[in-house]
């Protein structure tokens, strides 16, 4: 595996949450990482590959106050480059999937420091499959569209053709789905979108604490306020979600198993 030089800052993916979905090139970024400067998603299970010494530094929101400002994170990545440490910048899912990589990665190109990505497995990906939705089946559609519920304020995305999408994609992943979930079902049914499709919301995917809650468009808010459903999750509307029945969560199960220790080992 790769040495990681000092004055670099990596990007790397940390998956969805199960610690087993990190790749090698993640752990070996964490084993040597002087500071990792990790999001609300990063469990604890995952940081404990960091070296003893690291230093470990949060950049998500915490305790009802607010996160902090992109700006404020880029320039501490910056200042910690400078001043020679191996800077680990990790991410849950992959860094370039709604996770704001491609802003850092260009504010320390601009700052010249040099940097790499590490990809990881996408919860839209990997956080599915472990809820026992294929995002592909030959029978149903060949073709995925992944969108967010959320703009840089916060709101719906304003710039797409919902209509055009709707029509177009017989699969939707829905990142960042729950703050305006019944706004969201509102405009895909006004976009044309049928409201006996399958629907399925997953929360705290690939961890102990998933949840899979499956619905129809119409169903899916009242079912998710009944169960008190919480995010982190996805939203997930097309055909694909008839086979969690068949396939379970028995991956999540598998891979889960008490007695097993799942957490990564830590560097010697
Ligand atoms: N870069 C990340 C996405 C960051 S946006 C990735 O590639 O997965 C944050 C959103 O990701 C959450 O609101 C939720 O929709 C989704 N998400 C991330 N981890 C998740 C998990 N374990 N279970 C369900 N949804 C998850």
């Amino acid at each position: 595996m790769p040495d990681f030089p000092p004055g670099q800052v990596w990007l790397a993916g940390a998956g969805p949450g199960d610690p087993g979905l990190l790749t090698l090139h993640a752990v070996n970024a964490l084993n040597q990482a002087d500071t990792v400067i990790y999001d609300a998603l990063v469990g604890e299970a995952i940081l404990a590959c960091a070296k003893p010494a690291a230093m470990l530094e949060y950049a998500g929101k915490r305790g009802g106050k607010p996160s902090p400002k992109q700006r404020d994170i880029t320039l501490r990545l910056i200042e910690l480059a400078r001043q020679g440490r191996r800077v680990l910048r990790l991410k849950g899912g992959d860094p370039f999937v709604f996770g704001r990589g491609a802003e850092e990665a260009l504010a320390l190109r601009e700052a010249g420091i040099p940097f790499r990505i590490i990809p990881g497995i996408s919860a839209g990906i990997g956080g599915l499959a472990y809820a026992g939705i294929p995002l592909t089946h030959r029978d149903t559609n060949s073709c995925v569209t992944f969108l967010t519920g959320h703009n840089a304020q916060g709101e719906l995305p304003d710039s797409l053709d919902w209509a055009a999408m709707v029509r177009a994609s017989p699969v939707l992943v829905i990142y960042m789905a729950m703050k305006h979930l019944d706004r969201l079902v509102a405009k895909l049914r006004h976009a044309g979108l049928a409201g006996d499709r399958p629907a399925a919301l997953v929360s705290h995917a690939t961890l102990p604490q998933m949840r899979v809650l499956t619905a129809t468009l119409d169903t899916i808010v009242g079912r998710a306020a009944a169960d008190g459903f919480a995010p982190p999750a996805l939203f997930v509307i097309g055909e694909v979600v008839n086979l969690q029945q068949q396939f379970g969560t028995s991956n999540l199960q598998a891979m889960l198993l008490p007695d097993r220790d799942v957490s990564c080992q830590k560097a010697s």
